[in-house]
């Protein structure tokens, strides 16, 4: 029975099974499928190598007759063969793309430098405690950011590109370094092989004419710290003397567009129960000018007020998806709509995202603490349970190895029986160490608007899918599913 129409491009399939020795894989179908309906009908979502399938009514009803009811988990493959599913179980079935075998180590290719581990705004809704990770404020020393470099460039892959990031706290206040810095690495780069790009994060209050030279001279990813419009960001920023930090960030936007812009400029508005309404704050930045607009909840903040708990999930999604609408229906007609975190699922589902991890902490990507201790991320700094060597001595490759081994999402539980789990990754290491999961409801439910947004999109509007847009530095990697 041929009965389905795969949309999107794909990654490579792995060798079919042969036709004696077929099982059916180790979970049922409600972790392996999800139907879903469009515009266009109903469709299934296959976990594995995040397929998407037309599907006919009668089996899509099927299928999710069979799910809801109580049923014998063996006989899910019966089902599926029966229905003619691209799954487990049939002989000349692909072989699944992940097996919960850990990846291997793999080259570096992006190290974030923690300039500056202090701030000068204060604000509650932190993961950073003002940049301080719960010590004492401290700025990282040029050696050490030298060291830094020349380590980066030591660990990647012979004529890889490799991504610089300056985190904090608030890396402008270390402007000297950042800008010593980049001419460093890029000379460094040049004469090693590697292209050299460069990513920062900033609350954008402190930027001066030389940094936005700076910025359009050289590859750079900006992101910026917005929370609102003037009220909202300023109820959530504190700056010091009771200035107002927006005004002071709308000045450096005047600074960018004067002197000179990076390569991408975009806003991350880290969403608390205290945040405006998202729509109105999406559309406010992008008037503002912004390549891209994303939000993060905020799962895990020194003050417990501010995080993001199970019951103001449900709020949250209900926003999100609000803003997923706007964005499909602008899309749709052929305008321009910088949602970051629709944009990111829409390349993500259409070239068949796939991982076991939420993103590249502790794999390719490493943050580099003021003293040279090397941590899974920026948000891991000065954790033990996420050291993984120092500049001095290099990346902790068995510590990385475990890292990786430990945190497959196959190995997690309840991740291993959830069907998002090879577009969720499990859940940022961060959040998860401090808070559980307490947003598994909210991934699925935004990752299941976005399919039926994907499919509707992609017959709307398919030139979207031919220029890519979405930022690739590593200031979040796990956007999809935040
Ligand atoms: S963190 Fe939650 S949503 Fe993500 S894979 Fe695990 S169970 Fe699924
Ligand atoms: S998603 Fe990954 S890189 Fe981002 S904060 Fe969490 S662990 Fe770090």
């Amino acid at each position: 029975m041929s009965v389905l129409l795969q949309i999107g491009r794909r990654p490579p399939e792995r060798e079919p099974r042969p036709a004696s020795g077929a099982a059916p894989g180790p979970l049922g179908l409600d972790a392996e499928t999800r139907v879903f309906r469009s515009a266009h009908g109903a469709h299934l979502f296959v976990a594995d190598g995040s397929r998407i399938y037309d599907l006919p009514e009668e089996a899509a009803d099927r299928l999710e007759r069979w799910t809801a009811a109580a049923h014998d988990p063996a006989q899910d493959a019966d089902l599926a063969a029966g229905l003619g599913l691209p799954l487990w179980g049939g002989a000349g079935m692909p072989a699944p793309r992940i097996d919960g075998t850990p990846a291997a180590v793999p080259p570096l290719s992006s190290l974030s430098l923690n300039v500056m581990q202090a701030c000068n705004l204060s604000c509650g809704h932190c993961y950073a405690d003002e940049g301080r990770f719960g010590g004492s404020a401290r700025a990282m020393p040029r050696e050490t950011a030298f060291a830094a470099v020349d380590r980066l460039l030591a660990e990647a892959a012979p004529d890889a590109a490799v991504v610089v990031g300056f985190m904090g706290g608030e890396p402008l206040l270390a402007r000297d370094l950042v800008h010593e810095v980049v001419a460093y690495a890029t000379r460094a780069g040049a004469a090693t092989g590697h292209a050299v790009r460069f990513a920062l994060t900033t609350n954008l209050t402190t930027v001066r004419p030389a940094d936005a030279e700076l910025f359009a001279a050289h590859p750079f990813t900006v992101a910026v710290s917005l929370d609102g419009d003037r009220a909202g960001h300023d109820a959530l920023r504190r700056a010091p003397g009771g200035g107002s930090a927006y005004e002071r960030l709308r000045a450096g936007l005047e600074v960018l567009e004067r002197h000179g812009r990076p390569r991408h400029l975009s806003a991350r508005v880290s969403v608390t129960p205290y945040t405006g309404r998202l729509l109105d704050i999406l559309e406010h930045g992008i008037g503002l000018g912004f390549d891209e607009v994303g939000f993060a909840a905020v799962v895990s903040a020194p003050d417990p007020a501010y995080e993001i708990g199970t019951d103001t999930f449900t709020g949250f999604l209900q926003q999100m998806v609000e803003c997923g609408e706007a964005a499909l229906r602008e899309l749709a007609a052929g305008r321009p709509y910088p949602f970051g975190n629709f944009q990111t699922a829409m390349y993500e589902l259409h070239t068949g995202g796939h991982r076991p991890y939420p993103c590249g902490a502790g794999a390719g990507y490493l943050s580099a603490s003021a003293e040279g201790g090397l941590y899974a991320c920026h948000r891991l700094v000065d954790d033990p349970a996420f050291a993984m060597g120092s500049l001095a001595q290099g990346p902790d490759q068995g510590a990385r190895a475990a890292h990786l081994a430990a945190r497959h999402v196959d190995r997690a539980e309840p991740c291993r029986s959830c069907w998002a789990r090879y577009l969720c990754g499990g859940g940022c290491y961060h959040e998860v160490t401090r808070r559980g999961r307490p947003g598994c409801d909210y991934i699925r439910g935004w990752l299941a608007f976005c399919l039926r947004a994907y499919v509707e999109l992609s017959q709307a509007a398919p030139e979207f899918f031919r220029n890519p847009t979405a930022s690739d530095l590593p200031g979040d990697p796990a956007a999809l599913a935040r």
